[in-house]
């Protein structure tokens, strides 16, 4: 059963390599190197060569590193439900990380409770559609002339955790910074239809431990605020409370108050945006060109927007 209000921390990992190889503080590594030294597997999203999200099983750290970094587009689940229910079944230790619906819908799958199991559940803005990732990425290389080689959501090593830039690495030795996808994920149009509805948005949730960036950790606590990255850590029931003691010694880790971690997906989902259905209608019609000009922060009345919200946003301080 989980707890009506969680107990709320602020990790960051010991090992700054990993802390800078995750998006926020690296309590999953910490909470998945665990499990995997019990003879564990975990299960969590990579991203595939071809810049796809899935779910994938690891019983190794070599295949868990590529868990790590948020990856903003909904993942494919695969067999992996079938597969957790087969390593339950055989005895072993399993943690499961994954969005709070991709947590609930497992439960609802196994339909019982299993002592090795861990959930871990991410708090989740909403996950945009692949399908617009897969045409973004086809507009860079066609803008480029050249091939993504390599993708990071949002880099973290060159503009600091609280930045969203999201770096391309292409094949002929150019990166390219931009906002573009990071401006449509924000715009929520792309956003899965479910996610405007999503029954998660509140300081309960189905895991038994949930994560994400400490939005509000120079209040929270300002000591920990080195903008390379903190997790917010709920800690929502006994079990959750058992894995995060026994990992203690691999973080740096303070308990905080739940007052001072809140952040927008904590209270309620963001709404349908009054343009979503004109987003999809010019999607499939236009071309990307004029979807990142309209949606994606780059035409001209987009630009005199955030320059009026930039003055705005002065004034009131
Ligand atoms: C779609 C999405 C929306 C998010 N929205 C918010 C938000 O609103 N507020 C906030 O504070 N943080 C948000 N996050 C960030 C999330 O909180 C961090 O991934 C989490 O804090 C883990 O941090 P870590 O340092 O332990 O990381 P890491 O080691 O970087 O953690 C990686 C974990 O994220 C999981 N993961 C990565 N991509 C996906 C995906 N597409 N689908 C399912 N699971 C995935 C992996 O399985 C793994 O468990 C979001 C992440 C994603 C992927
Ligand atoms: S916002 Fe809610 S419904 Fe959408 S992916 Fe996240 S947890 Fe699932």
């Amino acid at each position: 059963m989980n707890w009506n209000k969680p107990e709320v921390f602020a990790v960051q990992h010991k090992d700054e390599k990993v802390r800078a190889s995750s998006r926020s503080g690296g309590i999953f590594t910490a909470l998945s190197d665990y499990v995997l030294e019990q003879d564990g597997v975990v299960y969590g999203c990579v991203l595939t060569e071809g810049f796809e999200a899935v779910h994938v099983r690891a019983d190794s750290t070599h295949v868990r590193e590529r868990m790590r970094g948020s990856k903003y587009i909904q993942s494919r689940m695969n067999d992996t439900y079938k597969n957790v229910k087969y390593d339950l079944e055989a005895g072993r230790n399993v943690l499961f990380s994954g969005t709070s619906c991709q947590v609930a819908g497992l439960k609802g799958y196994l339909r019982r409770e299993y002592e090795n199991l861990l959930c871990i559940d991410i708090v989740c803005h909403g996950v945009p559609s692949p399908k617009v990732w897969k045409a973004y990425l086809a507009w860079q290389e066609k803008k480029n002339r050249s091939k993504v080689k390599k993708v990071d959501f949002r880099n973290k090593k060159d503009f600091g955790w609280r930045e969203h830039i999201e770096t391309l690495y292409l094949s002929n030795g150019q990166t390219v910074n931009s906002k573009a996808f990071t401006t449509l994920f924000y715009g929520h149009s792309i956003l899965r239809p479910c996610c405007y509805e999503c029954p998660y948005k509140s300081v309960t949730h189905p895991g038994d431990i949930t994560i994400a960036d400490y939005w509000g950790i120079e209040k929270a606590a300002p000591e920990f605020d080195d903008n390379k990255g903190v997790s917010l850590t709920l800690i929502n029931n006994e079990k959750g409370k058992e894995f995060f003691d026994a990992i203690k010694d691999q973080v740096k880790c303070k308990e905080t108050r739940l007052e001072d971690s809140m952040q927008p997906p904590l209270i309620a989902p963001f709404p349908e945006p009054e343009n979503r259905m004109n987003f999809w209608v010019d999607f499939e019609n236009r071309n990307f060109d004029y979807i990142v000009k309209k949606y994606g922060g780059k035409g001209i009345k987009n630009k005199i927007k955030n320059a009026l919200r930039r003055i705005k946003r002065k004034l009131i301080k």
